[in-house]
């Protein structure tokens, strides 16, 4: 078997694709799920943000702000009067309220919607004009 053999060479070139192939498509799916993870965390920071208005504690102007869920504290710069203000968010957990057997009737409807002053059912707004 000399260095020239024709089936020596063919045969490292057959194996050594699958060889070859084989750490290329490692790095192509490491290099995948690289890029998804780091997708995810943007999709996630993204979900996070909210943008709301909310007053300057100074001024009382309103003013544009975006609020990372994630972050425990956000603050904004006031655009009328420049102080820079902090906002602290909270969280509240209360029980739902349950109604018995699950079911709402006309009833229990009528019920609920009565009057806060005088007790007494509040009319259905009326479908017809008045003439
Ligand atoms: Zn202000």
């Amino acid at each position: 078997m000399s260095g020239n053999d024709p089936y020596l060479w063919f045969g490292v070139a057959f194996f050594g694709q699958f060889v070859l192939f084989f750490f290329y498509n490692m790095g192509l799916k490491a290099y995948s799920q690289a890029q998804t993870n780091k997708l995810t965390v943007l999709r996630l920071n993204a979900i996070g943000r909210n943008r709301t208005v909310l007053e300057c504690a100074t001024c009382k102007h309103p003013n544009p702000v975006d609020i990372q869920i994630s972050e425990t504290s956000n603050g904004f710069k006031c655009e009328k009067c420049m102080m820079a203000n902090s906002v602290y968010t909270t969280f509240k957990v209360f029980q739902k309220t349950e109604i018995v057997d699950g079911i709402i009737t006309d009833d229990i409807a009528k019920k609920l919607i009565l009057d806060k002053n005088t007790g007494s059912e509040i009319p259905k707004p009326s479908t017809e004009e008045e003439a």
